[in-house]
């Protein structure tokens, strides 16, 4: 079975995700421009205008040396809705972009906060190391600092460094040496970030967030936590309130590169995955089975608000 590794990305606005990202799907050979459109999604503004609500769905995924790597996004402004916490529940470490010149700024802080109280573990990336009268060294000691007052465990603190430049296309453990690639930061993330955890037991998935097709509507997305989740079965969703509703998962997409894609085979605990032709749920809501289908712990979902990203 393939490897997984659930990564959060963190960063204040401009330092530097998207380009990143970019760089990312290059290193695996694939690229946005290239990129099929699996299914037309509305525009995300023009639907939380319609509805006022929060969606998120911008995971991407790229496999490098037989590993599954999942990316997940996290919103930079504060926790409107809940959302930051619901999203960093399913990751396994989180990498944190931080500007060679400017260091952490407050607007990370609030996440970063967040991840360090789920034990999650981080990599930070000191970016634009290109910039002339940087200052990697002392972003990387303002990161620690940043840490050390948001109590991170010593494990925590001792976090892998890699610096670089995501515009010229490279990442290594020294800023004054270029390297040719970014596959440092890809062996980094595959040694540091531990793998998805497998659990056997009757189905558990919580929805995290939603997705939305044109052709199909509401669809859940979220983490399988225990057991497998497959295509086409009888499910039961339990509401936050403790009530069960019968429904049935009637396809299901994985993502890949920067869409998705619909799988037949049943989806593992640790994978993330999105659910179509669910019935009546709602984000917070567990899927699971068995004669007693049991919810994950509730996390906090406020009423919907309006992404300001
Ligand atoms: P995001 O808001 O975090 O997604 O940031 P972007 O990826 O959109 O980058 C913000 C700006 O910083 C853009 O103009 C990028 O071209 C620039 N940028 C990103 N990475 C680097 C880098 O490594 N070096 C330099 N000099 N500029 C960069």
């Amino acid at each position: 079975m393939t490897e997984i590794r659930n990564i959060a990305i963190i960063a204040h606005v401009d330092h530097g995700k998207t380009t990143l990202v970019d760089r990312i799907l290059h290193q695996v050979n694939l690229f946005r421009e290239n990129q099929e459109v699996q299914d037309l999604i509305l525009d995300n503004n023009e639907l939380e205008r319609e509805r006022g609500i929060t969606i998120l769905s911008k995971n991407v995924s790229v496999r490098y040396k037989d590993t599954k790597i999942n990316i997940i996004d996290t919103p930079g402004h504060s926790d409107f809705g809940g959302e930051v916490e619901r999203v960093l529940n399913m990751a396994d470490g989180v990498l944190l972009i931080v500007d060679a010149f400017e260091g952490p700024m407050p607007q990370t802080r609030f996440v970063l906060q967040k991840a360090i109280d789920l034990g999650l573990k981080p990599i930070v990336v000191i970016n634009k190391v290109d910039k002339p009268n940087c200052t990697p060294e002392i972003a990387q000691e303002k990161v620690f600092d940043l840490m050390f007052s948001l109590e991170a465990t010593e494990d925590q603190l001792d976090f892998p460094t890699v610096f670089g430049s995501s515009k010229a296309g490279w990442m290594g453990p020294d800023w004054k040496e270029p390297t040719s690639d970014i596959s440092y930061l890809l062996d980094e993330i595959i040694e540091h970030i531990p793998a998805a955890r497998h659990k056997e037991g009757t189905l558990q998935m919580r929805i995290t967030s939603l997705d939305y097709s044109s052709y199909t509507g509401r669809i859940a997305v979220g983490k399988v936590t225990r057991g497998q989740l497959v295509p086409g079965s009888q499910v039961s969703l339990v509401k936050r309130d403790g009530k069960v509703v019968k429904t049935v998962a009637k396809e299901i997409y994985l993502f890949e590169g920067l869409g998705k894609e619909k799988t037949k085979e049943p989806v593992p605990s640790g994978e993330i995955c999105a659910v179509l032709g669910l019935e009546g749920f709602d984000i917070g809501d567990t899927i699971a089975d068995g004669e007693e289908p049991e919810g994950l712990t509730p996390i906090k979902v406020d009423e919907p608000t309006m992404s300001m990203y």
